[in-house]
């Protein structure tokens, strides 16, 4: 047995997908060893000077789960419920989906527990700023580059490299990624992770014999993953029927608004304002008839409760971990074609290793070179964890686990950093 690390669903979650991919590739104890633990990780407790100038001490931490294979990378989660499990298996999906699309970055994460949206912008600019100092004992150009995650964007991108780049002394725009434009982020990572996401979804639905024009698509949360992947996939002809977020969802069964209902949120309205459509529940909208499924907010969204009124016949896991293993198996058993996470959110960190590469080259491609190059790779993931797939015939899941794990295990083999 592997010395492993307890404490949350999430992490149970990223334990046994490693688990299940290192014995199905007989990797040797050693190495498995060393995979399976957490590389370095660092708690923070650190205080906030409020705007009625009292003080909150806030805890945050940074996980890096594996650099064998470059530098670390993964995003930084404001949130209440944020834990140091939590992060620690999001650092361990970060390997896995830098290595299924082959960048040569290990796997990070972090965040601050914390409800971003109960401070007010100048409390979270200190919070961010604050944060960000604790942490640079670890994080760098050359050693971790954080991006955003659920409750952080390119305002705090920014807040973060401004702090670093006062510390340094001089700009370093390679230090995150996810900055506006205007200090060095790449054209096109917004909208990455859901462009990203499309492109495996239409391959997905033609895999499972459905036309993707016309095809029908939910999306649970409509935050940077959720809204681009609902635009982009409207762009890609399909029909999004159902969109929501954690205060509720909408529905039209002759397809939704996207630009209209993003343009909504932007000026701080709620989904259920938009005007023609019915109102639902998350619950409703997971279970819907529909062709493509997206979950894009939280962890364990579909498990043994609910996965077997799951009616859509592909899914598109935009969140991480959406889908539990037990939900994937009800699932799998029933013929659902699920494309993981590390593959099908993978759009964001392809998009991120091309704006930390033009940030150290201080040269910039348009959006058209970002969006062609995230699709090629997108594309060649896919082909390369479908072929696998047929050949052992096992789930995409396993596939894009067995290619990713055994990178890894041989990058970590090569160097020969035996326990
Ligand atoms: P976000 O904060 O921008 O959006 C999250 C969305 O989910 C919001 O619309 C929120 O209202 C909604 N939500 C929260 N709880 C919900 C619930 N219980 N039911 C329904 N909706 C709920 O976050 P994001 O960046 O879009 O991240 C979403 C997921 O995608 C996370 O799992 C994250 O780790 C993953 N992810 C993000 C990126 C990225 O670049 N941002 C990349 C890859 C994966």
């Amino acid at each position: 047995m592997t010395a492993t690390v307890q404490g949350s669903a999430t992490l149970a979650i990223a334990q046994h997908h490693f688990e299940t991919a290192a014995t199905q590739l007989g990797l040797d104890a050693g190495t498995r060893s060393v995979l399976a633990q957490i590389k370095r990780e660092l708690i923070v407790h650190f205080p906030v000077e409020m705007d009625d100038g009292s003080f909150h001490v806030y805890t945050g931490f940074r996980v890096q789960h594996n650099i064998a294979r470059g530098p670390a990378k993964g995003g930084l989660r404001f949130h209440p419920a944020m834990t140091l499990a939590d992060a620690r298996a999001l650092a361990m999906f970060m390997t896995w989906k830098a290595a299924v699309v082959n960048l040569p970055f290990g796997g990070a994460k972090g965040g601050v527990i914390v409800d971003p949206k109960a401070l007010s912008v100048t409390e979270r600019e200190r919070l961010t700023r604050r944060f960000t100092t604790e942490i640079s004992l670890l994080i760098g150009p050359d050693r971790d580059i954080p991006a955003p995650d659920i409750g952080t964007g390119p305002q705090e991108m920014a807040w973060i490299m401004d702090t670093l780049s006062m510390h340094a002394g001089y700009s370093v725009p390679a230090s995150v990624t996810g900055k506006p434009t205007v200090i060095g982020g790449s054209e096109g990572r917004h909208a990455a992770v859901g462009r990203g996401l499309t492109t495996v979804a239409v391959q997905a639905l033609r895999d499972a014999g459905i036309d993707p024009a016309g095809a029908t698509a939910a999306i649970q949360g409509f935050g940077q993953v959720g809204s681009t992947a609902a635009q982009s996939l409207a762009a890609a002809g399909l029909r999004v029927v159902a969109v929501s977020d954690s205060r509720c969802g909408v529905r039209n069964e002759r397809g939704l608004d996207i630009a209209a209902l993003g343009a909504l949120k932007q000026e701080g309205g709620n989904l259920g304002d938009y005007g023609g459509a019915e109102t639902l529940t998350n619950d409703e909208l997971l279970t819907l008839d529909v062709d493509l499924l997206v979950p894009a907010a939280m962890e364990a969204q579909i498990t043994r409760a609910n996965a077997s009124k799951v009616r859509a016949r592909v899914i598109a896991e935009g969140a991480n971990a959406a889908v539990d293993p037990d939900g994937d198996a009800v699932l799998h058993d029933r013929g659902v074609l699920i494309v993981p996470d590390i593959l099908a959110n993978a759009g964001g960190v392809v998009a991120s290793y091309f704006e930390w590469v033009l940030d150290l080259q201080a040269f910039f491609w348009t959006s058209g070179d970002v969006n062609a190059r995230l699709r090629e790779v997108m594309v060649r993931s896919y082909d390369a964890v479908r072929a696998r797939a047929q050949v052992e015939r096992i789930s995409l899941r396993e596939s894009a686990y067995q290619i990713a794990v055994a990178k890894v295990a041989e990058a970590t083999e090569v160097r020969g950093i035996y326990p």
